[in-house]
């Protein structure tokens, strides 16, 4: 069961409370750069990101946020570190959200400013504590940068803000080691109720950092943890939505989508299965249905082994069959065979 945190709104995304959870990446350009930035944002928003984060690096970065925004219909965060004046701009310009850390800000006056000019607006911070950039005395208190040093630095930081009687406040605690991360996120649920922005961070290259990612974002949120998700890897920013949503559906928390079945082929399978289920992989990204579907290598065990898959294709000598439900169709031409499937996914 998933744990009921708060729920923060998030310009037209709700995080917390039960709502689904979301998915979010982070642009690589300077946002001086509107073109690029715009254009990097739809690609994202076209493959089911849900929100952007967006680094602010100078105050001219600071002033194109208003102008990105205008270009784009998902929720823009603008991620801050140290300057105060760089998040008074964000705010002036409209962000849906900030990711600052209220203790790298220093002056007491200073947050103060950023926290009624959020609250003014609406508009949540999220917390983000890495275990890399921990607080020298918390290191020196607990000689590493353990689960509880992380826990310990953001509950400072969220105090911060609720002295300041702030509580649009989403928090994140990671660290590129997945226990690490997983430790310090369990023991942060069972202490506040704000949401949590979860994730495995500096995970690596697309492929081990999909893996990495997987492990972690999937332990938590199995034991219902997380309200948001960044997969965070080093390649395009387009992989880790893919990858965010492809963790969110194999636990079950993406309904309205094709789930593939697909077998690993072995000395019974005559036909090239591996490319026919790349292929239909491909092919079946923007359709919406809850269906099942199986790509198996042969007919003999096929349909029996994938019987809980709702249709499905399985190789035969020289040609695929059709099945439906564990039961056989009809034959089709080998070259046919994904067309037909298709054909037959659309009358579903
Ligand atoms: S479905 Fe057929 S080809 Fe695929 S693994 Fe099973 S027996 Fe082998």
């Amino acid at each position: 069961m998933r744990k009921r945190t708060k729920e923060v709104q998030l310009g037209n995304v709700r995080i917390g409370g039960g709502n689904p959870v979301s998915v979010q990446s982070m642009t690589t350009f300077d946002p001086i750069y509107v073109e690029d930035t715009v254009k990097q944002i739809k690609g994202l928003e076209a493959v089911g990101c849900d929100i952007v984060r967006v680094a602010v690096p100078t105050i001219e970065s600071a002033y194109q946020l208003a102008s990105i925004m205008s270009q784009i219909s998902i929720p823009l965060v603008a991620d801050i570190h140290f300057n105060y004046k760089l998040a008074l701009e964000a705010i002036k310009q409209n962000v849906d959200g900030l990711r600052l850390n209220p203790g790298n800000i220093g002056n007491d006056n200073k947050i103060k400013e950023i926290v009624l000019a959020a609250k003014e607006k609406s508009i949540p911070i999220r917390v983000g504590v890495n275990a890399g950039s921990l607080e020298k005395e918390l290191l020196i208190k607990y000689g590493a940068p353990t689960a509880e040093a992380m826990v310990e630095s953001a509950i400072r930081q969220v105090s911060i803000l609720e002295k300041l009687n702030y509580d649009k406040i989403i928090i994140s605690l990671k660290a590129s080691d997945i226990k690490l991360t997983t430790e310090a996120c369990e023991i942060i649920s069972h202490k506040v109720d704000y949401p949590l922005h979860i994730g495995v961070t500096e995970a690596g290259t697309t492929w081990s950092g999909t893996i990495k990612s997987a492990i972690g974002i999937g332990h938590l949120l199995l034991q219902g943890i997380g309200d948001t998700i960044r997969v965070s890897l080093t390649g395009n920013p387009i992989e880790e939505i893919k990858v965010g949503r492809q963790i969110l559906k194999s636990l079950g928390f993406i309904k309205n989508e094709i789930t593939v079945i697909s077998c690993p082929t072995c000395g019974r399978c005559t036909v090239d299965l591996i490319t026919l289920a790349n292929e239909a992989e491909k092919r079946f990204e923007n359709i919406k249905k809850p269906i099942k579907v199986a790509i198996m290598g042969c007919s003999v065990n096929g349909p029996g082994e994938a019987k809980d898959a709702d249709i499905g294709i399985a190789g035969g000598v020289s040609n695929y069959v059709l099945f439906k439900n564990g039961k056989l169709d009809r034959k089709i031409d080998i070259d046919k065979a994904l067309d037909v499937l298709l054909d037959e996914i659309d009358k579903m």
